[in-house]
């Protein structure tokens, strides 16, 4: 075949935030390879190891094919057998239990969850199902695990809750503070940019409690204790303040509440040497690194799930917020504070509403203008002005018996959810579960019906990466077998449930995102289609897109709020019974719960299985072998996992990637929740080596 039979599909990469572009070789209706796109602006011509990879498991033969039924899934523990079945029939089914439910129980008796994998247009369509047909607001996603505590906390201080700045900006950063964020191998288009500015003369503090590949190149790694952020980002603004070396002018003109802060962060409780036996950061190094932040004319606070990821997540995130408006780094470019989200299309997931208490564009649910709106435009009444139950609370509500039946597209709470043994009885409690995806995950084998949807190289849609960017992603190959498009399944169900939902495609669908969405208001296909996207907000057809917000010190919310938060400690800490700390994370070669990484033949032989990392002198103490396999516990579990001695964790601390549903860190982490944004604690947690 001649080389001219190759087409070559502009896409989005479909692991992380960065939004990679590349084109999907294709031949014969197979995807054969990738390349990167030269000129898009976060990939240039590059890609990391698993954007090279991202077709492979496209083709993959565990690929579903047809809608499955599971018979007597309830008496049988859900473990019984699955048939095939047509979709007519699968459909039915679906409709006529969420139905059956909202009629008997009402409509909280029913949630949903949407996929931050999954496209702006069927997350849209799934809080519409949610909200419009079966009038509810639990509707929720895998946010709500990695960063619902920056949009609370940064919607709070700043008034959007989103990375303030672009990755691009990275480029001009003359201090680059990175906390709680692997940046090279969670984002490593980031990382490198980092790592590059650091080579042309910028200095990178890194704060964490691994020594992870950035410390290489870190004129400050401050290993901080998990858990410890509040602590130390406060003594960081006693030092500031004491010295001087605040931004007096921006706080004057820009923000509010800053009394209340200065009087908490100089308090002595707050001086580096007393904040040192609590954050584990000797306090010379932690004044320095102060002072080099402050001094700085471009600061750049970089942060992800080690920031997020605690019961004190939202303040964690507003103590960050803090630290960049006492310095006057906030609204210009190459500053702010720029939360790297995680998935591929998490911040567009939360942009379109699939969270409890917003629609699109982050209106609120409890607002009547906003309710007002949507039900005119929807055609409708009774829209719910209740916040729902998050994704966190779902297990405890099917186990009250107050959730019967879910609907769960592109997730898999049985391996990313905390204290998986309890999720795993919650999921078990319902009285229905359905679950659309392209494999048979770890929580679909419990579903009474599982829907095959299509993976990204099959379908048209958008996706919205880190730094706001809407990109387009475009159908490369058709649908696997009866597979059918996750946007179509759920107009079929809202259908069939007595709402006729039709659109004739994503484009539509997108249209009608942008007319309730005043921050993507602007936006089209056709004009996403110019320069690899828009960065919003973008308000109209002529806005050029939104590299960097709060521009001039002028905030969303009107004056940059200060926060005077005070330091809490993890909800659970080491003790005698069990004395270290874990922490989990992400490995370069794998993917949240590995349903692709794992069906993709270079990154599963480069890791091919979970590991803890464990500090030598923690090694030497409780007697571990490098290389063997050892078991650890919490409260909550216990796993049998590859020790990997190495000082990349501080002592008393170790690190397990949580990817392995066969050796899942999630059934050692701690289910405790922040109290305002209910994201759970995976970044501390008790444990100790050896069985329970
Ligand atoms: Fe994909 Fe992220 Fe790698 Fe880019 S950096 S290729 S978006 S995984």
């Amino acid at each position: 075949m001649a080389k001219s039979d190759v087409k070559h599909v502009l896409t989005t990469c479909i692991y992380c935030g960065c939004g990679c572009g590349f084109y999907f070789k294709v031949k014969d209706g197979k995807i054969i390879g990738v390349i990167p796109s030269q000129n898009h602006p976060v990939s240039k011509g590059q890609l990391c190891v698993k954007g090279w990879n991202a077709s492979e498991f496209v083709h993959h033969p565990d690929r579903l094919t047809d809608p499955l039924i599971k018979e007597n899934a309830v008496p049988a523990g859900r473990q019984g057998k699955f048939r095939k079945a047509s979709w007519d029939e699968a459909l039915d089914l679906v409709a006529s239990k969420l139905k059956g439910h909202t009629e008997k129980s009402g409509a909280d008796s029913v949630a949903f969850f949407g996929s931050a994998k999954c496209s702006n247009e069927e997350n849209f369509l799934m809080m519409k199902l949610s909200r419009a047909v079966f009038k509810t607001n639990n509707i929720d996603h895998c946010a709500r695990l990695c960063h619902a505590s920056t949009v609370a906390g940064l919607a709070a201080t700043f008034g959007s809750g989103a990375m303030t700045n672009s990755i691009g900006g990275f480029e001009g950063c003359d201090v680059v503070l990175v906390t709680g964020s692997n940046t090279t191998e969670q984002h490593p288009l980031i990382g490198s940019r980092i790592i590059n500015r650091v080579k042309e003369g910028a200095t990178l503090i890194l704060v964490d409690p691994r020594a992870v590949q950035l410390a290489k190149h870190a004129k400050y790694h401050l290993p901080q204790t998990s858990g410890s952020d509040v602590a130390w980002l406060n003594s960081m603004m006693h030092v500031i303040i004491k010295e001087g070396l605040e931004n007096k002018e921006f706080i004057k003109n820009f923000t509010e509440d800053y009394e209340e802060l200065k009087k908490l962060v100089t308090k002595d409780e707050y001086a580096p040497e007393n904040t040192e036996k609590i954050t584990g950061i000797p306090a010379e190094k932690l004044k320095e690194a102060a002072r080099v932040f402050a001094k700085s004319k471009k600061s750049s606070i970089v942060y992800s799930m080690g920031i997020t990821q605690h019961t004190t997540g939202v303040d964690n995130v507003k103590s960050c917020a803090n630290l960049s408006m006492l310095t006057g780094n906030i609204g210009r470019a190459s500053t702010g504070v720029n939360p790297l989200r995680g998935q591929n299309n998490v911040q567009g997931a939360c942009d379109v509403g699939a969270l409890v208490n917003v629609y699109c564009g982050y209106q609120k649910v409890t607002e009547p203008e906003a309710k007002a709106k949507f039900e005119k435009a929807w055609g409708v009444t009774g829209i719910s002005d209740k916040i729902g139950a998050t994704v966190t609370m779902v297990p405890n509500l099917a186990l009250e018996g107050k959730v019967k039946a879910l609907y769960i597209m592109g997730e898999n709470p049985m391996v990313s959810d905390p204290n998986i043994s309890h999720v795993e009885k919650g999921l078990k409690a319902l009285d229905f579960l359905v679950v659309q995806d392209i494999f048979l995950t770890e929580t679909a084998q419990l579903a009474d019906v599982v829907l095959p949807g299509v993976s990204y190289a099959e379908k048209d849609g958008t996706y919205t990466n880190t730094e706001r960017r809407v990109e387009r992603i475009r159908k490369a190959v058709g649908p696997v077998g009866n597979s059918k498009q996750d946007w179509e399944i759920i107009c079929e169900i809202a259908t069939r449930s007595g709402y006729k939902m039709s659109y004739s495609s994503p484009k539509e669908i997108f249209d009608e995102l942008a007319e309730l969405s005043p921050i993507y208001h602007g936006m089209d296909f056709d004009r996403l289609e110019e320069k690899f996207g828009l960065q919003w907000p973008c308000p109209d057809k002529s806005h050029p897109g939104t590299p960097f917000l709060h521009k001039d010190g002028k905030f969303k919310r009107g004056k940059g709020k200060f926060f005077a938060v005070p330091f809490k400690p993890a909800a659970e800490m080491p003790d005698n019974e069990y004395p270290l700390i874990l922490t989990t994370g992400r490995n370069y070669f794998h993917w949240h719960t590995r349903t692709l990484t794992r069906r993709t033949s270079t990154l599963e032989r480069e890791v091919p299985e979970s590991y803890v990392e464990i500090n030598p002198v923690d090694a030497k103490k409780y007697n571990v072998r490098n290389g063997s396999l050892i078991q650890v516990s919490s409260r909550r579990g216990t796993i049998t996992v590859r020790a990997q001695v190495t000082e990349v964790p501080k002592v008393g601390t170790v690190f397990i990637p949580f990817h392995f549903a066969e050796a899942a860190a999630n059934r050692l982490t701690n289910d405790a929740l922040d109290p305002g944004a209910k994201i759970p604690e995976y970044k501390v947690c008790a444990v100790k080596i050896g069985g329970k």
